[in-house]
């Protein structure tokens, strides 16, 4: 089996690489070239891997690459998680993400529809498609209301795929994933800012801990859970759109709590509140129910919240005490 990838450096692509190459596949993935020109940090997820993968440099907006590659690799199964994936609910910089995800998503869905249309797609949708929810927990019939140009550009990818599916007949699925998290998440995500804050103040680096709203809530999973189901919408008889999230809603505050406790510290004494980093609070929840991944998929989040966060913890103070 022959898979390409695109975002195969960011923490869902890494993981899966890894997936993949566990069931015998040949990997492929897509990076910028300047990641490529910089492979100690921005191939940092890879390392374990990067010897048994194909790297193709390119950028997902740019049609004819993506053309030329696809054309090469002629893959049996594209998994597109590349996107600009931050969301902050405002709209700086709106051009240049609705350019990457909308154009990027629609270039790769054209070309497949064009040059391989027998290949099996999965889109990367997410939690942000809900927005500002009606109701609570989610499900793969709950009306979608984005609220930011992240959560935009993944519904038209959404519609996109469902489009492609419907009309040229492509075998494509959309993963509607909550938050989900790990050793390889971004600095800039909540779990991983606490985490490594939390390690710098046991290690001495640090004394304090700044954060927004300690009693906003969020239904985490783990990345590595994440990307199996990922793997088995593309292995079902039928392409399909499933809901994946625990179920489960944890506070930034439980976070601090576990976070600071597995190293015999109290969140209270270092964590500082700022406005700055506050957002507007959701008034329905963001909690996913997977029910349908479960029947259908056989799938269920296997690590818990405190699990991980305490891995995230042992791994932090790993990189940090070794200078990384
Ligand atoms: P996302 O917003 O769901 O994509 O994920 P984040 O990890 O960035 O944020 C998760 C939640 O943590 C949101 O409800 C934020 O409002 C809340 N939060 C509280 N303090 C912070 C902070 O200092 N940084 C970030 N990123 N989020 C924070």
């Amino acid at each position: 089996m022959k898979a390409l990838i695109t975002g195969i450096s960011g923490q869902d692509g890494s993981f899966l690489a890894e997936l993949l190459l566990a069931k015998g596949y040949e990997v492929h993935g897509i990076v910028r070239r300047s990641e490529l020109e910089n492979p100690d940090t921005s191939l940092q997820n890879l390392k374990e891997v990067i010897n048994q993968i194909t790297l193709h440099p390119a950028s997902i907006e740019a049609y004819p690459s993506m053309f030329q590659i696809v054309q090469r690799v002629k893959p049996e199964e594209c998994y597109h998680l590349a996107a600009s994936s931050f969301v902050s609910y405002s709209f700086d910089d709106e051009f240049s993400i609705f350019n990457s995800n909308v154009n990027g998503t629609h270039y790769i869905l054209s070309i497949l529809k064009e040059i391989a249309p027998l290949c099996k797609f999965y889109f990367a949708g997410s939690s942000e498609l809900f927005g500002r929810a009606s109701s609570y927990p989610q499900n793969e019939n709950t009306p979608f209301h984005p609220r930011s140009a992240y959560g935009i550009t993944k519904a038209t990818g959404y519609y996109l795929t469902c489009n492609y599916r419907d009309n040229y007949g492509l075998f494509g699925c959309n993963g509607i994933a909550y938050n989900h998290e790990s050793t390889r998440r971004g600095h800039e995500f909540v779990t991983r800012k606490i985490v490594r804050g939390a390690v710098q103040i046991k290690l001495g680096l640090t004394h304090e801990l700044v954060l927004g709203n300690l009693d906003a809530k969020r239904d985490w999973g783990y990345a590595p859970d994440y990307v199996k189901a990922m793997w088995l919408m593309l292995q079902q008889d039928q392409p399909d759109d499933y809901v994946i999230a625990t179920g489960i809603l944890h506070s930034v505050r439980e976070c601090c709590e576990i976070a600071f406790s597995s190293m015999g510290l109290n969140y209270e004494e270092h964590v500082k509140v700022d406005p700055k980093f506050f957002r507007p609070a959701e008034e329905v929840p963001l909690v996913g129910d997977s029910s349908k991944a479960h029947e259908k998929l056989n799938w269920k989040p296997e690590k818990s919240f405190r699990e991980m966060i305490e891995e995230m913890v042992e791994c932090d103070i790993a990189e940090i005490s070794s200078g990384r």
